[in-house]
């Protein structure tokens, strides 16, 4: 993912929209975007590497942080009332350690990515972000705009924060991404949309979602994600009319 410097044409967004629709596997409420098409990639398409951009792990983290907050800052008075505040970025964190900061009197978690809601802050330890980074440079997109998502429910009224509030952390990363790629704060590069397939598969449980600490298994972080895609940030919220 890149943060271009001349806008892209609206039918390669449209293109991933296509994409990230195969991949879900309920059913949307359709938001004003295509239908799929019978020659758009599959999910089991390989990840694609990265075409040499170069991007470090560093570089994309300081982008993914701008764009999300960027879109946060420009959209929220079309959803919520009162004045949009950023959480404070803690960013990176060695778990491995020892030194890692506390949250609540604990220790962040080893190898993971974490909003603090007593310290309103997001955070992430590198190894997990390297890591991904080396799958592909979407992951930390997805990982910051999911950790800021929980920033976002926390200045919610609890009504409008859904029960199953990981996955609801995972659409409102989708309506953050593909909002920001409307908005021609961030292009999408050929691969990346496979990459948060993947990224979400990755981090997914192994079960479905049965509580709300769950994060749901792959398909249901997929679809999630999707939703918010496809259907922005109201698509997101419990009982909304999508
Ligand atoms: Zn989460």
């Amino acid at each position: 993912m890149a943060v271009p410097w001349y806008p892209r044409i609206a039918a390669w967004l449209l293109t991933i929209a296509t994409v990230l629709t195969l991949l879900t596997v309920a059913g949307c409420g359709g938001g004003g975007l295509p239908q799929p098409s019978e020659t758009s990639r599959s999910a089991t398409t390989p990840s694609v590497p990265d075409p040499g951009t170069g991007d470090s792990v560093e570089g994309d983290i300081d982008a993914a942080v701008s764009i999300t907050n960027t879109y946060w800052s420009t959209h929220w008075n079309e959803f919520f009332t009162g004045t949009y505040r950023p959480p404070r970025v803690l960013g990176a964190y060695d778990g491995a350690t020892g030194t890692a900061p506390t949250c609540g009197g604990t220790a962040l978690p080893d190898n993971n990515a974490v909003y603090c809601p007593g310290g309103d802050y997001v955070a992430w330890d590198m190894d997990l972000m390297r890591a991904g980074h080396q799958r592909g440079d979407a992951w930390v997109y997805l990982v910051i705009a999911h950790e800021w998502g929980h920033a976002i429910q926390n200045r919610l009224d609890a009504g409008l924060v859904d029960l199953a509030r990981e996955l609801q952390a995972d659409c409102l990363a989708g309506a953050v991404l593909f909002g920001a790629a409307r908005d021609n704060t961030l292009t999408f590069e050929d691969g990346d949309t496979d990459e948060l397939a993947d990224a979400l598969s990755a981090l997914a449980d192994e079960t479905p979602w049965t509580n709300t600490s769950d994060h749901g298994n792959a398909s249901q972080r997929v679809s999630a994600f999707s939703r918010g895609a496809e259907s922005g940030v109201k698509g997101c919220l419990p009982n909304a009319v999508r």
